[in-house]
């Protein structure tokens, strides 16, 4: 079969193909990748890209990588799929091993899954049958944080912040849950008694309904790119172990070092209940997920009624995508991402501070290998998205919100042109 042409391929998907969060038929256009590699998009149309956004926080490592590929191609010869009902594999029990030695020592049960807002949906149904067991069922509900953002699928949207998460469109259908105002205490400040308030009285007041409270540790991605103060971790974990609440870690997004640390709730440190794993699993290969917690919440559900944690996707445990996540995390444990990722938030600082002073510019900040412009106003989408590839970079802003999370092996070079180009970008933004 002959391959259709670049222009009839761009037609058919204008025609049938929803992208994320947008309308079928879109004004705004979508850019056709022939391949990538390294930190590089190479376009149908010719354009070379330098990629800002890691593909969602996903690639590390960069695209292309020969032993995340290796990984993959070894796995293949053997299986590429087998069902997790009843049957095991050497690739799961590797990742389940890795993992529960990375994370907080506590966390030794791990369900793995195939996405993110799966693994949200698994942490949240641990947290009501923990609690079904131990007698209290009433405690059905969410605590949140506003601004957060958890995922797409109806359990981990009602955790979602109700105003972006679009709540009343979806009235009848999710959850009632609590929200509280963020923290607004920076990264580097302690923790304010005003930002714990709301949290300590929605607790005393409602704990007998609450089966969780879940957040993203330090840094809040999709809601809006806030980085807070690991001091209201402490203070939030003190307050879930004060009124019998679990501590669900969403760290699908901050994971495998993009805060600085390994996982964003060694800040503070804490230790949480539950924890949710994606995103850069397996370094942005194949989509993967993992929910970990307790003995005392995998016991527990284990002594309760029915006795199983009621979950099991089709996909589970797929052996390549837990192939590729055992290799990329032994690429990282041995690539000395800790001054990697130091050197990109000194890079990225030195790079972009001078944006505070555009008038089109309300904040500039930092936290690991991230970086945020926040403008004044929300950008035109389409028309920014072609000054960036006008520019051979690769950034997706939302809102008011330009942002940078680049690969960890991004040279100097690399970043230095992209900062240039993004700031020259930025600049010439009607102000
Ligand atoms: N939690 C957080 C913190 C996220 O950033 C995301 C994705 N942006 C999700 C959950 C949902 O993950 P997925 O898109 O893989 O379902």
């Amino acid at each position: 079969m002959t391959k259709p042409s670049l222009e009839a391929q761009l037609a058919l998907d204008a025609a049938h193909v929803w992208h994320p969060y947008s309308a079928m038929h879109s004004p705004t256009p979508v850019y056709h990748v022939a391949s990538a590699s390294g930190v590089n998009l190479q376009l149908s149309s010719g354009e070379n890209l330098i990629d800002g956004m890691s593909s969602w926080w996903c690639t590390i490592h960069g695209y292309n990588h020969p032993r995340l590929n290796r990984a993959i191609e070894d796995q293949l010869g053997r299986m590429a799929h087998v069902m997790f009902g009843g049957l095991t594999h050497e690739p799961a029990i590797q990742l389940v091993e890795k993992l529960t030695r990375l994370t907080p020592p506590s966390l030794e049960s791990v369900f793995i899954s195939d996405s993110g807002s799966v693994a949200v949906e698994g942490a949240m149904k641990m947290a009501i049958q923990y609690w079904n067991a131990k007698g209290k069922p009433q405690k059905q509900r969410f605590a949140t944080l506003r601004n957060g953002y958890h995922g797409d699928t109806l359990g981990a949207m009602s955790v979602c912040d109700p105003v972006t998460g679009m709540h009343s469109l979806f009235n009848s259908v999710l959850a009632q849950q609590f929200y509280v105002e963020r923290p607004r205490s920076g990264f580097d400040e302690p923790c304010s008694d005003a930002d714990v308030q709301p949290l300590a009285e929605l607790l005393q007041q409602n704990h007998a309904q609450i089966a969780a409270l879940i957040l993203e540790p330090v840094v809040q991605g999709a809601g809006g790119m806030h980085f807070y103060s690991p001091g209201y971790l402490l203070r939030a974990r003190q307050l879930c172990d004060q009124y019998e609440v679990l501590l669900i870690a969403d760290e699908i997004a901050t994971g495998f070092g993009r805060s600085g640390k390994l996982f964003a709730c060694e800040h503070a440190p804490i230790s949480p209940d539950i924890m949710c794993l994606g995103k850069a699993l397996t370094g942005g290969y194949l989509s993967l997920a993992a929910t970990l917690t307790t003995c005392d919440v995998s016991d527990s559900i284990d002594a309760g009624n029915p006795g199983v944690f009621m979950h099991g996707p089709t996909f589970m445990a797929n052996p390549l995508a837990c192939a590729v996540a055992n290799a990329s995390i032994e690429l990282l444990l041995e690539s000395g991402w800790q001054q990697r990722v130091a050197h990109i938030e000194q890079q990225l600082t030195r790079l972009l501070s001078h944006c505070r002073e555009l008038p089109q510019v309300a904040d500039v900040r930092f936290l690991g290998a991230i970086a945020v412009v926040e403008l004044k106003q929300s950008v035109d989408m389409a028309s920014i998205t072609a000054s960036f590839v006008e520019a051979g970079i690769w950034v997706r802003p939302f809102g008011k919100l330009v942002y940078l999370m680049p690969a960890y092996i991004i040279s100097d070079d690399e970043l230095t042109q992209l900062c240039h180009r993004l700031s020259d970008v930025v600049a010439q933004l009607p102000d």
